[in-house]
């Protein structure tokens, strides 16, 4: 079941790949930023009259010194001075543009305040605090504040931008309520050794997990070292593909790109010979059969892996046999 790594041993190449986390977050606008919006489809900006006079463009939810809510909303711009910028070379992926700009703080004409937006000048040689700017509308508005596409010099050749140029488009009927703003993470993980060793095990359908040479807990996956003692865990162990339901729960709530129909379990399953219990599904019965103690086993997939854990047939293992890694 087990044999030490010894120091002659090729130490295979970690494997590495890219991972993407992303979601779209709603929200609904509130009163102001729905005005704000709905007006930008209409290509219009509006700001916000303060208690002390000054006018906030994009306008505040609560004013700053009352905490009050705004009352009318005032038009501003849509040309502006550039109040402070910074260059961005090497535009990413979903920014305004896709050539290099500048990010900019442009104080709007009728405002106080500064708000941020891109601007499209070419390049930071012809960038200047100071610069006169104007909105460039987007073709297609929705409400949103990618509806001013990015700002450009106002002494920019070609049509000027406003609202009497340019065909009028499609725009929302009614007023503007909420707003999604997709979140996106995309990176490269590198698995550690440890890592790397159990996930080509599982392409082979081996369990593979780590001893420490102190305490004598086993870990999976594993970790490389124990976190008790802090030491490498350099002997690798594999573990049966049965194991039992220390906790769980059942999952009711359903979210966009589940891919099991709600309900179903969730549980931490501690496999036999193992010390600590990892996650995974529990499929094959009634969510309400499954329980503390329950036996399972893996099912796995063709690909490799794991695709969830069943009942075993086996009677439920003793309390005492899994109550420490509760
Ligand atoms: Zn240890």
């Amino acid at each position: 079941m087990s044999h030490p790594l010894d120091a002659g041993e090729t130490v295979m190449e970690p494997l590495r790949a890219p991972l993407v986390i992303e979601f779209d977050y709603t929200r609904s606008l509130g009163p102001v930023l729905s005005q704000f919006m709905t007006a930008l489809a209409g290509r219009r900006i509006l700001g916000a009259r303060g208690a002390d006079g000054r006018v906030h463009a994009p306008p505040f939810e609560y004013d700053p010194v009352t905490a009050d809510p705004p009352g009318d909303l005032v038009a501003v711009g849509p040309e502006g001075t550039v109040v402070s910028w910074s260059w961005m070379p090497e535009p990413l992926a979903g920014q305004p543009l896709a050539e290099p700009f500048a990010w900019a703080l442009i104080r709007l004409d009728g405002a106080d305040t500064a708000m941020l937006h891109a601007v499209d000048v070419g390049s930071a040689a012809a960038m200047r605090t100071g610069m006169r700017v104007r909105a460039r509308w987007a073709a297609k508005r929705t409400g949103s504040i990618r509806d001013i596409a990015c700002f450009e010099p106002c002494d920019a050749p070609g049509p000027a931008a406003g609202p009497d140029h340019g065909p009028d488009h499609e725009e929302p009927a009614g007023a503007v309520t909420g707003t999604v703003t997709p979140v996106r993470l995309s990176y490269m993980h590198t698995a550690s050794p440890a890592e790397s060793a159990y996930l080509r095990g599982l392409a082979d359908r081996k369990l593979l997990g780590q001893r420490c040479g102190v305490c004598g807990q086993v870990y999976v996956p594993p970790r490389g070292t124990c976190p008790a003692d802090g030491v490498p865990t350099r002997e690798q162990v594999e573990l049966p593909h049965t194991g039992t339901v220390t906790t769980f729960c059942v999952v009711n709530v359903g979210y966009p790109g589940q891919r099991v129909t709600p309900p179903y379990v969730a549980a931490a399953v501690l496999l036999d010979g193992a010390d600590i219990a990892f996650q995974h599904l529990i499929l094959g019965c009634e969510p309400g059969d499954v329980r503390m103690g329950m036996r399972v086993r893996a099912v796995w997939n063709d690909s490799g892996g794991i695709s969830h854990f069943g009942p075993a047939g086996e009677p439920d293992a003793p309390y005492e046999t899994y109550a420490r890694s509760l």
